[in-house]
């Protein structure tokens, strides 16, 4: 159990199809917008992947919370080639079965709480692409100005990135879409001053994943449906992380007892085949009309196929109440280290943030990669795991197990432990 990942060969760095000569190619021919990256993968199955140089890894982030089923789950690997040896895509222009067969289901768990509501699908390629399109859906209200929130993320298009907080991330590209106002995350008062007969929507995450996986406090999600509905704006959720089960529930905010007008998805929809999704319920179903929106590749019927594999694997594996227990035994093992770097641990489910009480997160991701884990660090004191939602219990045991080491190594120095 506290064994390293590792198996294979690492010394063929600098072979062809090695890691390093991989690396030194990706330098020349991309772009420049992640960095130099620090493995190149070959092969998965399940929960591992295998780098260029044949060491295998514990994957604990899934793709950034895309791989709820792991890589290679032959299910969705049967359910994508049974679709395209059948029919690969034939544009919007038609419709397909299995589009329609996934738009029934999304509808399904958009309105669980309140099912005579109507719920209509808009398909995209991406978590981005979906907050487009509720964000133009916004527009048709009549009214133009939206609530978004201090810490949020939605992504990196023109109008995502208008409702995305970061000024690093913003400022380079501005003028973005207008009118976007950022509250507080949490502030029930806060939002409640914002909000007036003005307002198309508020956008919010459930938990800010990539804010460090802050969960929105007890009574807020519901606080923000009150606060929507009396002035007549939308309440639009992004579940684009948090959404298909990573939580514990097909959709972290329901179990709030709220519905929402707008939702968006994407990551864990397709398990890795790129698939989004913007969810509309009630009268904010009907705002696009024909001609106001569209997209060439979105609802394919290959990339409907996988989604609806992985609606299928979820229910009949029984996985929201695995993900549901095993967030907790985790959070409760890595308290349980009783280790001096280790504050907290937040999130639902099986989306998780370590919360150190130093900026040694990126040092302890760096060690945990070495040690054949790989997890995250999207602030410089958070360590986020996002697991596939099929690991089990003794796969997150080993975790556990290196943790502790991987923290000293990153210890800054002088630090305690
Ligand atoms: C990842 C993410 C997005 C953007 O999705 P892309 O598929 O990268 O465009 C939007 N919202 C949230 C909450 C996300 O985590």
């Amino acid at each position: 159990m506290n064994q390293p990942e590792h198996t294979g060969n690492p010394e063929h760095t600098d072979k062809a199809g090695g890691q390093a000569e991989l690396i030194g190619r990706y330098g020349d021919v991309m772009m420049n917008t992640f960095g130099a990256p620090k493995r190149v993968f070959v092969r998965g199955e399940g929960v591992h992947v295998w780098d260029a140089d044949g060491r295998r890894y514990l994957d604990l982030l899934s793709g950034i919370a895309v791989n709820a089923l792991g890589q290679a789950h032959p299910a969705v690997l049967s359910a994508i080639t049974s679709q395209l040896s059948t029919l690969g895509h034939v544009s919007n222009f038609f419709a397909t079965p299995a589009q329609i067969a996934l738009a029934e289901k999304l509808a399904a768990i958009v309105t669980v709480n309140s099912p005579e509501l109507a719920a209509k699908v808009f398909f995209t390629n991406s978590g981005s692409e979906a907050n487009e399109a509720a964000f133009k859906a916004t527009r048709l209200t009549g009214r133009t100005k939206i609530i978004a929130m201090e810490g949020s993320f939605h992504g990196r298009t023109m109008g995502a990135l208008a409702i995305t907080s970061s000024e690093k991330y913003r400022k380079p590209f501005e003028p973005l879409p207008g009118e976007v106002t950022f509250v507080p995350y949490g502030d029930v008062e806060a939002l409640r001053a914002a909000v007036d007969e003005t307002v198309a929507a508020v956008v919010l995450e459930p938990v800010q994943g990539e804010n460090g996986v802050i969960p929105a406090p007890g009574g807020y999600l519901a606080a923000a449906r009150e606060i929507t509905t009396q002035q007549g704006a939308l309440l639009w959720i992004d579940e684009v992380q948090t959404g298909m089960g990573r939580c514990g529930s097909w959709l972290a905010h329901t179990p709030s007892g709220i519905t929402a007008d707008l939702v968006t998805m994407a990551k864990g929809l397709g398990n890795g085949f790129p698939i989004g999704a913007c969810i509309a319920t009630g009268p904010a179903a009907d705002l696009f009309t024909p001609g106001s929106h569209g997209t060439t590749f979105g609802g394919n019927p290959v990339a409907a196929a996988a989604g609806l594999a992985v609606f299928d694997v979820i229910e009949s594996e029984g996985l929201l109440e695995h993900v549901t227990q095993l967030g907790e035994r985790l959070a409760e093992q890595v308290m349980a280290l009783g280790h001096p770097a280790i504050k907290q641990v937040r999130g639902q489910g099986l989306l998780r943030g370590i919360v150190l009480s130093d900026a040694r997160a990126a040092a302890t991701h760096d060690a945990l990669l070495e040690a054949g884990f790989i997890t995250n660090a999207p602030r410089p004191d958070v360590l986020r795991i996002a697991p596939a939602l099929v690991t089990t219990a003794e796969q997150l045991d080993s975790f556990v197990a290196a943790l502790p080491t991987a923290l000293e190594a990153a210890a800054p120095r002088g630090a305690q432990g």
